[in-house]
């Protein structure tokens, strides 16, 4: 006898050993609420991300070309969140949201607000 039981309305399956779901709108609305579990999570990240973006801008139209960490904090930066991480010489690190990041400075307290180089158009 099998034990299984459909993933989403939990009632006992019949037939095929490999089975999942009891039906098709079984599945589909299993799916469907995962999609949602995913787009929610996608877009938690991308407002974090253009959060980030709007106060490395907010920073560099007012002129400046370093922050600190702390000053970066005061203004909610969330320092896990980059979209992309480059390694550059001499260790320095810098962590792009978007097109525009910031550089480890040596003392580790300050950042140097960077662009992304422009990639050639293809
Ligand atoms: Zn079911």
């Amino acid at each position: 006898m099998r034990k299984n039981n459909c993933k989403e309305c939990k009632e006992p399956l019949t037939g095929r050993i490999d089975k999942k779901f009891c039906s098709d709108s079984c599945r589909c609305s299993f799916f469907n609420k995962l999609n949602v579990k995913e787009r929610n999570e996608f877009r938690r990240i991308n407002r974090i991300l253009k959060q980030n973006r709007k106060i490395l801008k907010r920073l560099v139209d007012s002129g400046r070309a370093k922050a600190s960490l702390e000053e970066l904090e005061i203004m909610g930066f969330a320092f896990g969140f980059a979209t992309e991480v480059v390694v550059a010489n001499e260790g320095q690190v810098k962590y792009f949201c978007y097109d525009i990041g910031l550089k480890t400075e040596a003392d580790s307290l300050h950042f140097a607000l960077v662009h992304k180089e422009q990639m050639p158009q293809s």
